[in-house]
């Protein structure tokens, strides 16, 4: 599989259309995937911090998430066939989660934007099957929330905390789930509330 080191994340090279159709697959198999969207402000961040780059390591998939993250693998000659943001990415797995009936669930943010993210998702999405949602606000090392969300069985967890915390919780929630894509969407649902 082709890959793009930038500031030592191993970012795939695909299109967004590519990242697609490989989680696809992956979710079609049953296969534990953990997706890192990955913008700027992750791979400083990974680059200061030694334990958050050792949690990147262990994703399945690294995103190039942002025109900055393509304009530097343009400098070191190594171009990125393209940007792929993450909340396009969601977008589109929501999509094809809701096209091949596979349930997703929506951990993170406040209270009242993830009651008014799940609204506004079945509105766009009236055939999308919703696992179950919960804010963000608990005890992220708290196991039963794991086995909460692992019991709805679903074949997408979108986790909004922000990094790094939510790769934390992804790299237990698989640890203990048996199958599922699991991608941290930052804010997203901050502006899929809107
Ligand atoms: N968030 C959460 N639990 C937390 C902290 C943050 O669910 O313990 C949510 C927050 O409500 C927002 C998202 O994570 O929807 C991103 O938060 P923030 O903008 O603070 O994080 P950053 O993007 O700055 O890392």
């Amino acid at each position: 599989q082709n890959k793009i080191t930038i500031l030592g994340i191993p970012f795939d090279n695909m299109t967004r259309k590519e990242f697609l159709e490989r989680l696809y697959e992956r979710m079609n198999r049953k296969e534990k995937t953990f997706l890192v969207t990955a913008n700027p402000e992750i791979v400083m961040y990974a680059h200061d911090n030694p334990d958050y780059y050792k949690l990147l390591m262990e994703a399945d998939f690294i995103a190039p998430d942002g025109i900055g993250i393509v304009q530097a693998s343009r400098k070191l000659q190594t171009p990125i066939k393209e940007r792929v943001p993450g909340f396009e990415l969601m977008l589109g797995l929501l999509e094809l989660a809701s096209l091949s009936n596979k349930r997703v669930y929506f951990i993170g943010a406040k209270e009242d934007i993830i009651n008014l993210t799940v609204s506004n998702v079945s509105e766009k999405w009236p055939d999308l099957e919703i696992a179950g949602y919960h804010h963000g606000y608990f005890n992220h090392e708290d196991p039963q929330m794991i086995e909460k969300v692992k019991a709805t069985r679903p074949d997408i967890v979108l986790v909004a905390f922000g990094f790094p915390r939510q790769e934390k919780w992804i790299k237990s929630y698989l640890a203990a789930a048996d199958y599922g894509i699991a991608v941290g969407v930052g804010g997203s649902f901050d502006v899929l509330s809107g």
